[in-house]
C-alpha cells in the first residue's frame, strides 16, 4: 500500500495558481492582505478563506429568507436571495475558470455581493433610504461592505470578517474610481512586503468584474423564469425580446417537438449559455487588445475588460427594459412589496422611539454610529418573515 496523498499545502495551491492562472489574474499570493494581519493558513489560500468566512456568516444564512423579486415564501420554486447568490457564483466561476482567472476570488465576491439587501427587495431599500435621509442614506452595496467590515462579529477584538483587500475592492460597486480598501487613513497592511500607497483607480480586478456581470446574467434569466412560473408574464409577451426569440429558434431547429414548460426551461438555460459564451469571447478580445500583463495593469486600465459584445449589450438593454416594465413594476409585485415596506417604515420610527428594543450588540454601536444608522442596520439585516413577526410583536397584527 502506498502512502496516503500528502497534504496539499497553501504554498502548493499558490504554485498551482501560478501555473494555471493568466498573468493578469489576481493571484492569491499577491493579495494585499487584511486590515488586521493574520498568519497565513497551512492549506487554504487567502480567497478560499474569504469565501468560507462569508458562507459561515449570519448575514449569508439570512439570504434564504429574503426577497429576490417575489416575497420570500410566495412559491417553493421561486428564487430567494440565497439561490440567486448561488446561481451568480456558479456563472461567475465558469467565466473565471475559462478565462484563466481566480475562481476562488470570483466566487467569494459573488457570495458576498447581496449580503446588504434589506427585506422586501428594492422597495425595502427605497424605504430605508428615505428614512436615512440626512443620516447618510441607505444603499445595499454600501451595506454589504458595512456588514463584512463592521457588523459581523466572529473574531476577538475585530469588527467584521477581516476579509482581504481584493474581496472588499470587489464589493465596491457603481463607482467611477475605486478607493483602495482600508483607506480611511489606515496604513496598508503588510502583504509580501508591499507597502506603497495606492491611488484610486478606475477598474477593479477582472474577478470582481466577472462577479458583476454574472449577477446580471443570473437575474436577467431567472427573473424571466420566475415571471413565467408565477404567470406575471405570458410567452406571447416574450416575442418582443430578441434574445429569447433567437434562442428559441435555434433550439427548435434541433428539437422541433419541444413545447410548454420544457421548451421554456431549455430556452432560459440556453440564454445563460449564450450570454456566458458571448462574455468570454468579448472579454478575451478586449484583454488581447488592451495588452494588459498584470492584475495592476487591469486596475489602471480605463475601461472594464469583462464585457458583453455590442450586439449582446443591446439585447440585454432591451431585456432589462422588459423586466422593469413587466416584472419589477408589475402591480402584483409592487403592491406586496410596498405594503410590506410601509410596515418597515412604521417599525423604523417605532425603533427610534424605543432604542431599548435593539439587540445588545447593536445598542453598543449607538454612541459611535448614531441611533439612525444602528436602527437601519438592525432592520435591514432582518429577513422578510422576521420583520413581519417583529412588527406583530411590537405593533400589533399586520
Ligand atoms: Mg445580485
Amino acid at each position: 500500500m502506498s502512502e496516503p496523498t500528502v497534504l496539499r499545502s497553501r504554498e502548493a495551491m499558490e504554485e498551482i495558481e501560478r501555473q494555471l492562472l493568466a498573468p493578469y489574474a489576481q493571484h492569491s499570493r499577491d493579495s494585499r492582505g487584511r486590515l488586521h494581519p493574520e498568519t497565513p493558513h497551512p492549506y487554504r489560500t487567502e480567497y478560499q478563506r474569504d469565501g468560507a468566512r462569508i458562507i459561515h456568516s449570519q448575514a449569508f444564512r439570512r439570504l434564504e429568507y429574503k426577497t429576490q423579486v417575489f416575497l420570500s415564501g410566495t412559491g417553493d420554486h421561486l428564487r430567494t436571495r440565497l439561490t440567486h447568490t448561488m446561481e451568480v457564483a456558479s456563472i461567475g466561476r465558469s467565466i473565471a475558470r475559462s478565462l484563466g482567472l481566480n475562481e476562488y476570488l470570483t466566487e467569494a465576491i459573488t457570495l458576498a455581493h447581496d449580503l446588504g439587501h434589506p427585506p422586501f427587495g428594492h422597495s425595502g431599500e427605497k424605504t430605508l433610504d428615505e428614512r436615512m435621509r440626512g443620516h447618510g442614506g441607505f444603499d445595499h452595496n454600501a451595506q454589504s461592505l458595512r456588514i463584512v467590515e463592521r457588523i459581523e462579529k466572529k473574531y476577538p477584538h475585530v469588527d467584521g470578517l477581516n476579509l482581504t483587500y481584493e474581496l472588499l475592492e470587489g464589493l465596491q460597486k457603481h463607482r467611477k474610481l475605486f478607493d483602495p480598501p482600508f483607506w480611511d487613513g489606515a496604513p496598508l497592511p503588510e502583504a509580501e512586503g508591499r507597502r506603497e500607497r495606492v491611488e484610486p483607480y478606475p477598474s477593479p480586478s477582472l474577478e470582481a468584474q466577472i462577479a458583476d456581470i454574472a449577477d446580471e446574467i443570473a437575474y436577467y434569466s431567472h427573473d424571466l423564469d420566475d415571471g413565467l412560473e408565477f404567470h406575471l408574464i405570458t410567452p406571447a409577451q416574450l416575442e418582443e425580446i430578441d434574445l429569447w426569440v433567437a434562442t428559441r429558434e435555434e433550439i427548435l431547429s434541433r428539437y422541433p417537438d419541444l413545447e410548454g414548460r420544457e421548451l421554456f426551461a431549455y430556452i432560459i438555460r440556453s440564454m445563460i449559455d449564450r450570454t456566458v459564451e458571448d462574455v468570454i469571447g468579448e472579454s478575451l478580445r478586449r484583454l488581447r487588445a488592451a495588452g494588459v500583463r498584470t492584475a495592476t495593469d487591469v486596475r489602471y486600465h480605463p475601461e472594464w475588460l469583462i464585457a458583453y459584445s455590442a450586439p449582446m449589450a443591446a439585447s440585454k438593454r432591451r431585456l432589462r427594459r422588459f423586466l422593469y416594465q413587466q416584472i419589477y413594476f408589475h402591480p402584483d409585485i409592487r403592491e406586496v412589496n410596498d405594503r410590506c415596506s410601509a410596515l418597515l417604515r412604521e417599525l423604523f420610527d417605532a425603533y427610534l422611539e424605543h432604542p431599548e428594543w435593539l439587540g445588545e450588540t447593536s445598542a453598543r454601536r449607538i454612541p459611535e454610529d448614531g441611533l439612525h444608522r444602528v436602527v437601519c442596520d438592525y432592520l435591514s439585516g432582518m429577513t422578510d418573515r422576521y420583520l413581519l413577526e417583529e412588527y406583530e410583536r411590537r405593533l400589533g397584527p399586520v
